[in-house]
């Protein structure tokens, strides 16, 4: 289906449906004040849900997905916690664990949203700013910390602040917590807490992994689950495109020309195709910027607020570098790849059909990625729509293993290394590459090669003629293909 028939799905409607109130909730006056100039009108699932729950001091374990309300789901019943009494110096009275500095950074944001008509105090405590100042904003003492694990850790160990009074902790996106190796680093702060304490779990997913951990932690806990685990929003149209890789940045110029698309976060799988993808939609008259995690911080906060500001119309960026935006009103997400794990996408995708708006997902994948979208389709239960660009070749999946080694925009392998059985006359290198005929067989450059090479050894390939006249330099040879192929994730975000 070309794109521009895609029909949008219209969210069903919920207005038969009583709203709960705000007021119903056990909120107080200045909370509520401040909700209320947020523009709230009724609060979501989760937070109609939980917030009783937290007041009454239970724990609670949160199966939500990005997109719905969930920060304001324990960021308000903590304010009406913590609003009754004052903070002492270098004693958190409370803790909120993000995975990482972009979402610490946001939910500080709807600290100061949700508090202001409070006196409380807060503390951000993340990678990449001044120890020092932290160090300073401890000793006023602080009501809540809102931290990366890291460096909590660094600034504890260092003797910089004590945990024995922070009664009540939050754990959030422990799901991204654990895909980034962080569950050694929450086992160790929760064991610096008082096992008296509150505890709110909060998770995307609930894989027995992090079934085991919500076992660990909490005590007793309500358990809220506001939609399926791993579903995708019903306001999300999605859909899919198979393309050859060559082809894929062309097809995701022409869904971003042809889309309606008025902001667009487009994901990469990895860190150095973001920058080069980027620079690529620059090139070609797109306004877009690059988030990975190893731009510097301050690069990569002005980039994201260039892009709420509007004046960054299309974010490329990695999958950890893009946890902390919420961004209202996102009309568009596009996976430049098919994440790795499944989960991931729905990570995704919910950045955009939030707060009951429609809103449109299309991910590129190439012929060798149906493991990845069938992955997908069995975590989300829904199948993806195929579409197909106008003016793009459209790709069928194909049961052959990915050419191991093939850079993206490169030729297939039997393009780069064909050579003619005769000995082809000499071109200008550029020119040779370029115009390469396709492979002889396999088998019959085998029976041409002479005993092995070094080269040829090393790579487990046997000698292969070129158009230049000689041996294959070795850095172009392909590895021997053992296995079929799906690309292990790299992994691309520890640094974050
Ligand atoms: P979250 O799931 O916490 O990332 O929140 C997603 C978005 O929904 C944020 O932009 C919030 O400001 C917004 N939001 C949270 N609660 C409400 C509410 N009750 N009504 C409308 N928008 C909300």
């Amino acid at each position: 289906m070309p794109i521009s028939d895609i029909e949008i799905v219209t969210p069903p409607e919920t207005e038969d449906a009583p709203q709960p109130l705000f007021s119903e909730l056990g909120l107080s006056a200045p909370i509520q004040q401040a909700i209320e100039e947020m523009g709230y009108r009724h609060p979501t699932p989760i937070q109609a849900q939980a917030i009783p729950y937290v007041l009454m001091g239970r724990d609670v374990l949160g199966v939500a997905q990005t997109g719905t309300g969930k920060t304001a789901s324990f960021t308000l019943p903590m304010l009406e916690i913590l609003s009754g009494s004052r903070a002492r110096a270098r004693m958190p009275r409370s803790l909120i664990l993000e995975p990482t500095r972009e979402l610490a950074l946001q939910v500080a944001e709807n600290f100061v949203n949700y508090g202001k008509h409070l006196k409380l105090t807060h503390a951000l405590l993340i990678g990449g700013e001044s120890m020092a100042e932290q160090k300073e904003v401890l000793n006023r003492g602080v009501d809540v910390l809102i931290a990366t694990p890291g460096r909590l850790i660094d600034l504890f160990e260092r003797g910089w602040l004590l945990l024995t009074q922070t009664k009540l902790l939050v754990i959030d996106e422990a799901d991204r917590m654990l895909d980034m190796g962080f569950i050694p680093d929450i086992e160790k702060i929760v064991s610096m807490l008082s096992p008296l304490r509150q505890t709110l779990f909060f998770s995307a997913t609930m894989a027995p992994e992090i079934r085991r951990l919500a076992d660990m932690f909490l005590h007793n806990p309500k358990e809220i689950t506001v939609s399926r685990p791993s579903s995708v929003a019903s306001t999300i149209e999605t859909g899919l495109v198979i393309v050859e890789e060559d082809d894929k940045r062309r097809a995701l110029r022409k869904l971003l020309r042809e889309s309606d698309m008025q902001n667009a976060i487009v994901f990469c799988n990895r860190k150095r195709d973001v920058d080069v993808l980027c620079k690529s939609l620059i090139k070609h008259g797109f306004s877009a910027g690059a988030l990975h995690g190893d731009l510097p911080q301050s690069v990569r906060f002005s980039t994201l607020e260039a892009f709420k500001s509007g004046e960054l119309k299309i974010l490329v960026c990695s999958d950890i570098a893009a946890r902390g935006i919420d961004i209202g009103g996102l009309s568009h997400v596009f996976n430049f790849d098919l994440p790795f794990h499944a989960e991931d996408y729905v990570h995704r995708i919910g950045r955009t059909g939030r707060a009951g708006r429609t809103g449109h997902a299309y991910s590129l994948a190439t012929p060798y990625e149906q493991p990845l979208a069938e992955a997908i389709e069995k975590l989300t239960g829904k199948p993806i729509t195929r579409l197909e660009v106008k003016g793009i070749d459209q790709a069928e999946w194909s049961d052959e293993p990915r050419p191991r080694g093939r850079k993206r925009g490169a030729k297939p392998a039997e393009q780069r290394t064909a050579a003619p059985a005769a000995p082809a006359p000499r071109k200008p290198a550029a020119e040779s590459r370029k115009a390469a005929t396709p492979a002889a067989p396999p088998p019959a450059r085998r029976a041409a090669a002479p005993a092995a090479t070094p080269a040829r050894e090393d790579h487990g390939n046997d000698r292969v003629q070129t158009g230049f006249g000689g041996d294959i330099p070795a850095f172009m040879l392909l590895p021997r293909r053992t296995t079929p192929v799906v690309p292990a994730p790299e992994d691309e975000n520890r640094s974050d």
